[in-house]
């Protein structure tokens, strides 16, 4: 089985529900014992113990399995944040209004709100918390206003105070090294080819442009092209032509070495910047690559050509740009193929042959 298969697939619309689960379980356990401490302080009546209860404890629950099961999870999570924001709201009327738990529950509610939606969630969230002190304060026996908060209730507020904005930090820090990380994959694979794993032509003519400069020279850059590659589509099928050009790839980045640059140029076509390797040092190294170009395998009666045409060019004042360069390797690689193939031809004004 595949690694894919054997990995759950998350629902992506679910990762909102997901990131606000564990906040939600330690911000309302925690809150729950701010107000449990100012119920005590002020004998608040069964009623509000188990609304308490509920919000505090159970609600973290049936919001992630009411988002699991709602169409539009993503907003209804929104809601859902807006609906804690409002209840914050509530509790703050049941509370008096008492300053210090009101101004912490007030905080990490405006901080959850902006964190999810940015400024335009954070008004909604402020009206949602003005509208739910209203309705508390109008429904609610609401107790007389402290600004002073009695000891039990300014102990009670200290885990909430310190534990929360820790948990939101190491989950910003694990969700900033996951981004870090995707980054990477997505650099890597934005300059890979997909079937041979060398550098995809963009990413590699990149590397052929920096490498023109001076400071780089003497660097030669070969184009190398597999002679008659169709007739092992045409003869063999496409799934053999596929797997020739991934041995043809691993076998010219072994043994050309990390110095040199291996890219995919085209279907068939593999370009290798050699930097610091002037052309008549590349010109022997090629040859002797072109000859240890390993022999296939006999396919029935069939032998399926194997063989490298490769031209190569120097970088020089007299080009323009890096196309020069690279229109200078092409001819060499032409000529290589008007020669006969299987030989490797170093560019000059009138080409010469290995
Ligand atoms: P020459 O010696 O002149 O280079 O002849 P050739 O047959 O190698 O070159 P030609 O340009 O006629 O054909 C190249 C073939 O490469 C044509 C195309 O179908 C095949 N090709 C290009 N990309 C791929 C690929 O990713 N997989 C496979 N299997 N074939 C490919
Ligand atoms: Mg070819
Ligand atoms: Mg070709």
């Amino acid at each position: 089985m595949s690694d894919d298969a054997a990995t759950p697939r998350r629902d992506p619309r679910l990762a909102l529900s997901r990131r606000a689960y564990l906040p939600r379980i330690i911000g309302l356990g925690l809150g729950s014992l701010c107000v449990a401490a100012t119920l005590h302080e002020t004998g608040a009546g069964w009623p509000l113990w188990l609304l308490l209860a509920l919000n505090g404890l159970a609600w973290p629950h049936i919001a992630r399995w009411w988002t699991a099961r709602s169409r539009e999870p993503h907003s209804h999570e929104r809601r859902l944040l807006l609906l804690d924001t409002l209840l914050g709201g509530v509790w703050a009327a049941a509370m008096g209004f008492s300053v210090l738990p009101c101004a912490v529950f007030a905080t990490l509610l405006c901080f959850n709100n902006i964190a999810v939606g940015g400024l335009r969630m954070l008004a909604r969230g402020l009206i949602a918390l003005c509208a739910g002190a209203a309705l508390g304060w109008l429904v609610l026996d609401v107790p007389a206003f402290t600004l002073v908060p009695a000891p039990l209730v300014l102990l009670a507020c200290l885990p909430l105070l310190i534990v929360y904005p820790l948990t939101i930090g190491q989950i910003v820090y694990r969700q900033a090294k996951t981004l870090v990380e995707q980054k990477r994959l997505l650099t890597r694979l934005s300059r890979t080819d997909g079937l041979t794993g060398l550098y995809n032509r963009r990413h590699w003519e990149t590397l052929a442009e920096r490498h023109f400069a001076e400071e780089y020279r003497p660097t030669t850059l070969a184009l190398i092209d597999l002679d008659h590659f169709k007739q092992i589509n045409d003869t063999f099928g496409h799934a053999m032509g596929d797997q020739t050009l991934r041995r043809a790839s691993a076998f010219l980045r072994e043994a050309l070495g990390d110095q040199a640059l291996v890219g995919r140029y085209g279907g068939e076509e593999f370009g290798v910047i050699l930097p610091g390797t002037p052309i008549d040092q590349a010109l022997p190294l090629l040859d002797t690559l072109r000859e240890r170009f390993p022999r296939p395998e006999v396919q029935g009666d069939a032998l399926l050509p194997c063989t490298l045409s490769i031209g190569l060019a120097e970088s020089a004042d007299a080009m323009n740009d890096y196309h020069d360069w690279l229109r200078h390797a092409d001819q060499a690689l032409y000529s290589a193929k008007t020669q006969g193939r299987n030989r490797v031809v170093a560019y000059t004004p009138i080409t010469r042959s290995a």
